[in-house]
């Protein structure tokens, strides 16, 4: 992205604060001055004012002195607080607008992308551009006001003095840009490696069952050690760099008070400066060290912050790969009639992929009910996920009641189709929340309809808080079958004319397959279904059979038409995959 538009895209979201941008810029150049103005107020007194014996007026500057001090130290509270407040607020917008726009991007962004990738560029990366949001301009300013307004009384005061002083500087400053930016960097890793273990932690955990099937806990922990070790070395990195910065920073701050007390004594030997010089400088010495570690830590921080904001921009940037038509003509009503023409697609983007889908023609009447079947792999999830837009054809067209689906929006067309996965996806809440997923106005009337609808509401009156138990993550404390019911439940809410069912494999026992099929029937009626038939009963039922085999259809009939063509469903049939 262009450098110019990234900054724009940047000063956006200080636009909101303006106010807590102005309070914290304000309060940083009021530290700034103040820093440079009481060594002054000291030179005043030692020079001035004690010479000429001048009480009242010492009196007066050692009250403002000490005023200023309590003002620097308000400052700094004021600064410190608001400028990380600024910092969150701003982290926090960004935050809001790039999950807004994960929302918006297509099945394919997410294809590509690894869930563990996206969650560390919505929390570490959005912390780092905060941090630089607020602490790089602070810095900045105070350190560059500080040291110039420092240098240039000390130079009026002493042109000679004020140039041995700047000698030691660049010393100081490689040692704190070394420094600095190791443990900056450092500390970048120590992050990195936290996510580390958080996502291994996550895996060992969601693989739980797997783990312990297959008696590999061993395995496990030897990974997890692993992990676990260079953690703990990214941390005694960090260590050595925080122990060479901490003591380099001392003996430099001390050294430099030292070297300012030593050639001040020369000076005054060789009557080029007087003791009120060498004090003040040295109260100086005190004022500049802070400034020129902020200016060191500044670039790394800068630079971090920079990046981290490309990475932002780069997702930010990402198009939906699936848009909307400018002029959108969504019928008032989806009677259901669908009809697929010459469907071609693949996954890849490149020209020579292999194809999924081959020339699929299909045409479904309003309320028909359809079956596609065939082998694993054979395209059937894949062609259902085209319906509702979910990927967009290479070539072919889809229409609902006659019109392309590419002249709806995506909303509208979403809205009309409901979708029983084979492992349906339940939220880690409760049952009522998963349910009214379906439609999140739903009353609490029209959520237990739904449930008895799908022949789940006996099974909810048995548990002690009923629809409001959690349901563990991913409904873990549910059996398949239940969890199928409750996502059944979810599109009698929901309520469209299209349906697209993906019969689930496992095998549940009589008893639930039985509840599932009888709701599914309530379902499918007066809706036009698709249903990923894996069970011959299934089959049996619909109006009509699609054979897929290798992104084709193959065949199509009803059942006994399909069997007296002796070929790929009969086999099919006769393996028992039906
Ligand atoms: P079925 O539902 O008949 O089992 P699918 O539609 O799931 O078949 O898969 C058809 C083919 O598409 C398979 O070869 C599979 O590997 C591939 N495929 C499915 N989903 C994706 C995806 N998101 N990205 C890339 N390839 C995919």
């Amino acid at each position: 992205m262009k450098k110019t538009k990234l900054f724009k895209r940047f000063l956006k979201y200080y636009r909101p604060h303006k106010k807590l941008m102005f309070i914290d810029f304000s309060s940083a150049f009021m530290v700034a001055t103040l820093s440079t103005l009481m060594p002054y107020g000291i030179k005043m007194i030692l020079d001035n004012y004690l010479p000429n014996r001048d009480l009242k007026m010492i009196g007066i500057a050692i009250g403002a002195i000490f005023i200023m001090c309590i003002l620097y130290g308000l400052f700094m509270y004021v600064n410190t607080r608001w400028g990380h407040v600024l910092g969150v607020r701003m982290e926090a917008d960004m935050r809001a607008d790039m999950f807004a726009h994960l929302q918006k991007l297509s099945f394919k962004y997410f294809d590509r992308n690894k869930t563990g990738h996206i969650m560390s560029r919505i929390s570490n990366d959005l912390t780092s551009i905060a941090e630089a949001a607020h602490h790089a301009p602070e810095d900045l300013l105070m350190s560059v006001l500080t040291l110039s307004g420092a240098f240039t009384f000390m130079f009026i005061m002493n042109p000679l003095f004020a140039t041995i002083c700047l000698v030691p500087m660049p010393l100081i400053v490689i040692w704190g840009m070394i420094f600095q930016g190791r443990m900056i960097r450092g500390f970048r890793q120590v992050r990195k490696k936290v996510a580390d273990i958080n996502s291994r932690v996550e895996n060992s955990i969601q693989g739980i069952r797997e783990v312990k099937s297959f008696t590999n806990e061993k395995h496990e922990i030897r990974i997890f050690g692993e992990v676990n070790r260079r953690f703990v070395q990214a941390r005694e990195d960090v260590y050595a760099a925080m122990a060479g910065f901490h003591s380099g920073i001392h003996v430099l701050i001390y050294g430099y008070s030292l070297m300012i007390i030593g050639v001040g004594a020369l000076l005054i030997y060789y009557d080029r400066a007087v003791m009120a010089e060498v004090i003040t400088f040295y109260v100086y010495s005190h004022f500049i060290t802070r400034p020129i570690f902020q200016l060191c830590g500044f670039i790394e921080q800068f630079q971090q912050g920079v990046s981290a904001f490309e990475r932002f921009g780069e997702i930010m940037e990402e198009q939906p790969e699936i848009k909307d038509p400018p002029k959108p003509q969504n019928p008032p009503v989806i009677k259901g009639a669908i009809k697929i023409s010459n469907l071609w697609f693949r996954y890849s983007d490149d020209e020579q992929g292999e194809w999924i889908l081959r020339d699929i023609n299909l045409d479904i009447r309003a309320g028909q009910k359809i079956a596609l079947v065939g082998e694993s792999g054979a395209g059937k999830s894949t062609l259902a996920a085209m319906i509702p837009r979910f990927y967009e054809a290479v070539r072919g067209s889809i229409c609902i009641d006659g019109i392309n689906i590419m002249a709806m929006t995506q909303r509208f067309i979403r809205t009309n189709i409901g979708i029983v996965q084979q492992q349906p996806f339940l939220f880690d809440s409760t049952i009522r929340d998963n349910i009214s997923f379906g439609k999140p106005d739903a009353t609490e009337d029209e959520i237990i309809r739904a449930a008895i609808d799908a022949n789940i509401y006996d099974f909810i009156k048995t548990l002690p808080d009923g629809m409001d138990s959690e349901v563990g993550e991913r409904g873990v404390k549910l059996s398949g079958g239940q969890k199928q019911r409750i996502s059944i439940a979810r599109v009698f809410l929901k309520n469209p004319p299209i349906l697209v069912f993906d019969e689930a494999t496992s095998s549940l026992d009589n008893e639930s397959e039985e509840l599932i099929r009888d709701a599914m029937e309530r379902l499918c009626s007066g809706r036009t279904t698709i249903i990923i038939a894996h069970r011959l009963s299934t089959v049996r039922d619909t109006d009509y059979t699609y054979v897929m085999r290798g992104g084709e259809i193959v065949e199509q009939g009803v059942h006994q038409e399909l069997l007296a063509l002796k070929g790929y469903y009969s086999h099919l049939y006769s393996l028992n995959t039906l």
